[in-house]
């Protein structure tokens, strides 16, 4: 970001942002950084001290006489609400404003219920979670939702499991319970937020990450940042056509769809056709430990598509690292190894350079932290603590 003068801009909001940064922790510091007067660094310190968002003690370095007065970051200033919905599993939590975990369910919901039940559920399980601490402490709420999101109106947009989450406005929905700021992402890029927060935020911050499990999608870190789109639809790789994926319908419509020939569904339904009884995942690991040629094939197969429109997603973005995710690609390592092969081969020369092609890390656990960290960068940003709603 360019420097502007920093007496201009040096509000409430950006002293906390250079406390929360360590850019500057004394008032002394603040007032060199800024520009700003003694007592106008008072004004902005005693502020956020009153909202709970910073601390200050006197732990400071010594220099022989008082040592200077450090102020902090507070963590346990506040609460937020956080939910990763997903196919299979869905993750509920409450986290501090550094977005650790302090209380978590996983609940076995079946979210194509629909929202009429899944969100009353999610609601009374953050009551539960917050046990003895006040509501007044929680400042956000963020959702990952197995659906599209038209993120700027905060509405699901076409849903990747069943009509009823289609056109949802889930926000007013939970402010009625909890008057705090909503925000709602697709469950791939709150994936991707966390993935790369966790484990490889400042080292690697032009990322791709793909979920494969029952359904494909990814998520795309761009300088550090989301990559959304003009309207939140950035990331479906699951609808690139792949060549030779002979003639599948997708159910949106086109064929062949990286979705319809290569997601844990399609797994599924192609060893079914071959004449085995595959109900779950869990069966087709079976068959690969069992050493069933077949089914190595039909792997080595998605793969290949996989490998195909990753090269492609590669070409055109450049990313640091491609990071697999989801049940499909954590349990079968050869479709990893079968990727990074085609992508190597595939991709251009300079994108694949330094490029590394990495398993999830995180695992399911990162879709809770990409929540917080949704809700975080918002509700602590300069302008939303200048702004208090
Ligand atoms: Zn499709």
């Amino acid at each position: 970001m360019p420097r502007r003068p920093a007496a201009a801009l040096a509000t409430s909001g950006e002293v906390l942002r250079l406390i929360r940064t360590g850019e500057a922790v004394t008032r002394a510091d603040i007032g060199r950084v800024t520009g700003l007067s003694r007592p106008a660094v008072s004004l902005r310190v005693t502020e956020l001290l009153d909202r709970g968002l910073v601390v200050e003690n006197s732990e400071g370095p010594s220099t022989g006489g008082r040592p200077p007065a450090r102020l902090a970051f507070n963590a346990s200033g506040g609460v937020v609400l956080v939910a990763s919905l997903g196919a299979s599993r869905t993750q509920i939590a409450v986290c501090d404003l550094a977005g650790a975990e302090l209380a978590r369910t996983d609940l076995g919901i079946d979210v194509e219920e629909g929202p009429d039940v899944v969100l009353p559920l999610v609601m009374r399980t953050w009551s539960d979670l917050l046990g003895d601490r006040p509501a007044s402490l929680v400042r956000g709420v963020g959702l990952g939702v197995p659906a599209t999101v038209e993120f700027a109106a905060r509405r699901t947009e076409s849903a990747r499991i069943m009509a009823s989450w289609t056109g949802v406005a889930i926000p007013p929905i939970i402010e009625e319970s909890f008057p705090v700021p909503v925000f709602l992402d697709n469950d791939v890029n709150v994936i991707a937020i966390g993935e790369h927060r966790a484990i490889y935020a400042g080292e690697a911050d032009d990322l791709l990450f793909i979920k494969v499990s029952t359904r494909i999608g990814s998520g795309v870190i761009a300088g550090g940042e989301i990559l959304r789109g003009a309207l939140g639809a950035a990331g479906e790789i699951g609808h690139i056509p792949v060549r030779h994926g002979g003639g599948v319908l997708c159910r949106c419509g086109n064929t062949d769809c990286l979705d319809s020939v290569a997601s844990g569904t399609a797994l599924l339904k192609t060893l079914r056709a071959r004449g085995h009884e595959v109900k779950t995942l869990a069966d087709v690991v079976a068959l690969v430990r069992a050493g069933d040629a077949e089914t190595m094939t039909v792997i080595r197969d998605a793969a290949r598509m996989l490998g195909e429109v990753v090269a492609s997603a590669v070409n055109l973005l450049n990313p640091a690292v491609v990071v697999l995710g989801g049940d499909v690609a954590e349990t079968f390592q050869p479709l990893v190894s079968g990727v990074r092969e085609v992508v190597y081969r595939r991709s251009t020369a300079l994108s694949t350079r330094n490029l590394r092609i990495e398993r999830s890390r995180l695992g399911p656990a990162a879709g809770i932290t990409g929540c917080a960290h949704m809700v975080l960068d918002h509700i602590l940003s300069p302008e939303a603590i200048d702004s208090p709603h």
